[in-house]
């Protein structure tokens, strides 16, 4: 698997620079943006620096021992998803005046001025739907579909988002194991991974 292929599952978030990019714990290479977990046998070639900082990622449930079925991913249909409310489906949105698309805006007091999230656009840094000048929509990668739809595998919920993460893995399998409120398992050609659980609230489906 290639680094860039594997660095596809850290986090973009700024916030958490340490997940920005994979890291070496113990025997294994991890990505991560909180929601996958995915590792890889580490090889002398791709050594990197370990990181400290970060939870003992050998400590989460990757002992497939008592796993007998495994399932490769069916039944995604991409056209049952809904749009993307962010975009309505257009797959283009408007950036933010107030903060020129950067989600943030400095505000000042007479003794200090800090950042904080754009009250105009929420935090997005773009707003309503756009025009074909307009920026991409970065919620649904310009797809306008709505990554957060839940589909059900096997008897979890996972969100789009995730899914289509993992369906471009070599040879996907799926754990078909345990609760639905558990660690979701699945393995690839040359790794593993696991998905966080999604709850849902009472009063929704
Ligand atoms: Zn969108
Ligand atoms: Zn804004």
């Amino acid at each position: 698997m290639k680094l860039s292929e594997f660095e596809k599952f850290c986090s973009v978030d700024k916030e958490k620079p340490m997940l920005t990019k994979s890291f070496n714990q113990g025997d294994y290479r991890y990505a991560t943006d909180e929601y996958i977990v995915i590792r890889i046998l580490n090889t002398e070639a791709c050594k990197i620096l370990e990181n400290e900082k970060l939870p003992n990622m050998d400590a989460l449930k990757w002992d497939h021992s008592e796993i007998t079925k495994w399932q490769s991913l069916t039944n995604i249909d991409s056209s049952m998803i809904d749009k993307c409310v962010f975009c309505k489906g257009t797959g283009r949105v408007n950036v933010c005046h107030e903060c020129d698309g950067d989600g943030e805006v400095n505000a000042e007091t007479e003794y200090s001025s800090y950042l904080c999230d754009c009250a105009t656009c929420n935090g997005k840094g773009s707003i309503g739907i756009g025009d074909e000048d307009s920026n991409e929509c970065e919620d649904c990668e310009a797809s306008g579909l709505n990554y957060s739809y839940r589909f059900k595998v096997n008897n979890r919920l996972v969100v789009y988002r995730q899914l289509k993460k993992i369906m471009t893995l070599p040879k996907l399998q799926i754990a078909d194991y345990g609760e639905p409120n558990e660690i979701m398992r699945f393995k690839f050609d040359g790794g593993e991974g696991l998905i966080m659980p999604v709850y849902v609230s009472k009063g929704q489906d």
